[in-house]
């Protein structure tokens, strides 16, 4: 079986210059490996993540990119992979120690995980979970400009889920602490991994009921209502935002 390697150095991605493909084994050998941690099989090749030592050099032909940089320049799929490589090795780094005797962890033999050989405390990698939500009232959708955005860029309302909360009871929290209204008829629309660093969206549909837009003026500066044909600036393309945004569009046409 083909083996495939992502490797991961300070949220960048070792890809091929030509065409952003990613090396195949010939390419990357073993020992400028810091830590490594198998992925799964996908598309016939066993994937693996990889964060190369100091004295790596980048072999020719081959460049490190920000992962982000995907979002734009490659399919859902290669998105998935590179960012789930980005998150592992995130993770391997940052426990590196365990969080209740201090001890140095290794990574555990045989699960996706890593393990104190002292006190034997297991840490698995997580997702924080985020929901993001299209809100439609009538012919128009309620986008927002987060104050970390782009100027000029609006996008779906989006907020990470609390401890104990549904992903209903979040998005309602989220909509009326953020904009100030009201939604119901909530559906459930589709996910993504977003590792940046370590999300993962669930994304949802959802009926305006009630209530005037009043931004909260800490993450939100502006929101509106927009049409079809009056849309600001959205997102690329490769984001679960601009799925909803389209959806929106081919639902409207
Ligand atoms: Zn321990």
């Amino acid at each position: 079986m083909n083996k495939r390697f992502y490797l991961i150095k300070d949220n960048k991605i070792l890809l091929q210059q030509k065409d952003y493909g990613f090396p195949e084994q010939s390419i990357i050998q073993p020992e400028i490996y810091i830590s490594q941690i198998e992925m799964g099989i996908f598309e016939n090749a066993l994937c693996w993540a990889a964060i190369p030592n100091e004295q790596f050099q980048e072999p020719q032909g081959f460049k490190f990119y920000p992962i982000k940089n995907l979002v734009r320049n490659t399919d859902r799929a290669d998105l998935k992979l590179a960012g789930l490589a980005g998150f592992l090795c995130n993770w391997i780094l940052n426990t590196k120690f365990c969080g209740k005797c201090g001890k140095e962890n290794e990574m555990h033999l045989t699960d996706k995980a890593r393990k104190c050989p002292d006190c034997g405390m297991m840490q698995y990698p997580h997702f924080s979970l985020a929901i993001i939500v299209a809100v439609i009232r009538e012919d128009k959708i309620l986008l927002a400009h987060n104050k970390n955005f782009a100027d000029g860029m609006y996008s779906t309302i989006a907020g990470f889920v609390d401890a104990g909360e549904t992903f209903e009871d979040c998005i309602e929290r989220e909509i009326l602490e953020e904009v100030g209204i009201k939604v119901k008829n909530i559906k459930y629309f589709g996910n993504q991994i977003w590792p940046f660093p370590d999300s993962h969206m669930i994304g949802f549909t959802a009926e305006y009921e009630s209530g005037e837009i009043q931004e909260d003026g800490i993450e939100i500066e502006h929101a509106d209502w927009f049409s079809v044909d009056k849309l600001p600036q959205i997102p690329a393309q490769g984001s679960i935002s601009r799925e909803l945004i389209d959806w929106f569009v081919g639902k409207r046409i």
